[in-house]
């Protein structure tokens, strides 16, 4: 598989309203708005910095992912999200490895993305997220 780059970091916050305002206010970065992706019972937020992006998760259920992960261990990171060039590919490659995968086959997330999660059991802990954007 082909990895491209660190895609963005995903930040679990209980509000982007009052997480934002570190990012855009103190820190200086553009924000380009809020969207909800239903499916998955959030709404995301991305911030460009480089190459790469700041993404801050609100759950918009209690049981969504991102409210448990918050229940769990409270705001902060909640995974890595690395772009590659074909995810299908990438899929098909952990698959034959062993690796446990939550998506077996790719989703469609925030800004119509292809993405697809890792099981943090196979990754010593962190919640890894593939995305194809074409
Ligand atoms: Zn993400």
């Amino acid at each position: 598989m082909k990895i491209l780059k660190i895609d963005h970091l995903g930040i679990a916050v209980n509000s982007i309203d009052e997480g934002k305002s570190f990012w855009s206010e103190v820190l200086g970065l553009p924000f380009e708005g809020a969207e909800t992706v239903e499916a998955q019972k959030v709404t995301t937020a991305f911030f460009p910095v480089g190459e790469s992006e700041v993404e801050l998760l609100e759950s918009t259920a209690s049981d969504g992912p991102v409210a448990k992960y918050i229940e769990k261990k409270g705001q902060g990171i909640q995974h890595v999200a690395f772009r590659v060039e074909n995810i299908e590919d990438a899929l098909a490659e952990l698959k034959e490895k062993g690796v446990r995968l939550i998506d077996e086959a790719p989703r469609i997330g925030a800004g119509g993305a292809k993405i697809a999660f890792l099981h943090p059991k196979a990754t010593n802990g962190v919640l890894v997220e593939l995305c194809q954007r074409d």
